[in-house]
């Protein structure tokens, strides 16, 4: 069989399973609630230049940062490189954008040094994670699997470098002129002066087959891992919220209520011949099928970094919560319920649920809604307004709040204000003041 047609098997064989995983992501975002619209496109866009492709927010921790920032921007010239090899891979060519001169040079000589930094960065992340042991790489939520899943990615990545220079080590060795510059492989160039022109020739193809075969495996583990985000990051700053944080959003569930009331004539009117009474809604979160698109997108974004864990209050305060665990249930729990939902519909129930079997009350309750963790998060997840929606479940299905909360609602209800006091007694503090004149 010719190399071209193993080629076009393997390809055909990786974008179908990709397909498959995607087809199964996108039957599990049908099942989610509306988000917010996606508007203010241009607002979007500057934002995604700078978020995602400009990494400002890695780049606030410089050295970590900058490092991290220049893997990303590694991977983004690397691509140029890997889908030339794809082409050359179908269509039987060499080096199909040899003939754009200058801009190949550009993109053979960064994709070289790129290499370089990115090797050295994976190095220095698996120290940092295996030997250095960073506190924030660990909590209740980082599982032994977490672990693993971060060490295989990053010694594919290491691989993926290792195996582009070792094709390009044995291009350059194999031909007196050839197109592109190649600066790294230049240095590793007299360790092979020796070798005889088949082995220069296996070096070639050994190389170019490891790395094209990672690449497919890559980009078929990468969705069932952390490292999805190298997908999603773009496609989630992009769609994540603009307006402040601060902001919490209303519940339509409860505007349309109110509006019910305020109109008895809507209110208690027949639904129109032919059409069932509407459903009340669910209040809240209470499992996968009550979070939005965002939410969801979120937890296949979330990267696992734990800077939103590292810098909330009451993590730090030695609480239960951790905003980056609130994900990483999120995502777990969807791929358990997801494939029953999907097969038996919107009816389906395993007796589980997100509030209570993955997320406890006592972590909901432990936060302040500082919006620290939202601040902080490289990907823009919006980590406060799913905990926030997921306390509005406790207390709108559940009446289960804390005591203090208990207490301030009760007030309100029946004096319409938080304090203990009938609105009667309102201006009693001002007694004194109207006698004393
Ligand atoms: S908003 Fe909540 S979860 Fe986020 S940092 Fe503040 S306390 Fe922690
Ligand atoms: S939510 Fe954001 S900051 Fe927190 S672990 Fe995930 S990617 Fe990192």
């Amino acid at each position: 069989m010719s190399k071209q047609l193993i080629f076009i098997i393997v390809t055909l064989l990786t974008l179908g399973v990709f397909t498959f995983t995607i087809s199964r992501i996108v039957s599990f975002l049908k099942l989610t609630k509306p988000g917010f619209p996606i508007d203010r496109i241009s607002e979007r866009i500057n934002l995604t230049l700078l978020v995602a492709f400009g990494q400002t927010k890695i780049l606030r921790r410089p050295v970590i940062g900058f490092m991290h920032a220049l893997v990303y921007w590694g991977f983004l010239v690397i691509t140029i490189g890997t889908l030339e090899m794809v082409v050359d891979g179908i269509f039987n060519t060499e080096r199909i954008l040899a003939g754009t001169g200058a801009f190949y040079d550009f993109v053979m000589w960064s994709g070289e040094v790129f290499a370089a930094i990115i090797i050295i960065s994976c190095i220095i992340f698996l120290v940092r994670r295996h030997i250095i042991k960073v506190k924030r790489f660990s909590g209740a939520e980082m599982t032994k699997a977490s672990s693993i899943d971060a060490t295989i990615a990053l010694t594919m990545i290491t691989l993926l470098m290792v195996s582009l220079l070792g094709t390009n080590l044995g291009y350059i060795a194999l031909n007196t002129s050839y197109y592109g510059s190649f600066p790294v492989s230049k240095i590793f160039l007299p360790m092979v002066s020796s070798w005889e022109t088949e082995s220069l020739h296996s070096l070639e193809q050994t190389g170019w087959w490891i790395h094209i075969v990672l690449v497919y495996l890559f980009a078929n583990i990468l969705p069932y891992s952390k490292h999805f985000h190298v997908f999603m990051s773009v496609p989630n700053v992009f769609l994540s919220r603009l307006e402040p944080l601060t902001k919490i959003q209303n519940m339509e569930e409860v505007t349309k209520e109110v509006k019910l009331m305020m109109d008895p004539d809507t209110a208690f009117a027949n639904p129109p011949e032919g059409e069932a009474a509407a459903e009340p809604s669910r209040f809240g979160v209470k499992d996968v099928e009550d979070v939005s698109w965002n939410n969801y997108v979120d937890s296949l974004t979330c990267t696992e970094c734990g800077r939103c864990t590292s810098v909330c209050p009451a993590n730090i305060t030695g609480k239960k919560l951790s905003p980056r665990k609130i994900f990483i249930d999120l995502r777990k729990r969807m791929n358990e319920k997801g494939p029953g939902l999907v097969k038996e519909g919107m009816s389906f129930s395993d007796n589980k649920s997100l509030v209570g079997d993955y997320v406890s009350a006592e972590e909901l309750w432990a936060c302040t809604t500082c919006n620290a963790c939202a601040q902080e998060c490289p990907v823009n997840i919006d980590q406060p307004s799913l905990i926030v929606d997921m306390r509005r479940y406790l207390v709108l299905e559940e009446s289960s709040a804390p005591a203090q909360l208990n207490a301030m609602f009760a007030n309100i209800e029946n004096n319409g204000a938080p304090w203990p006091f009938p609105p009667t007694d309102r201006m009693k503090w001002a007694e004194e003041i109207y006698t004393a004149n």
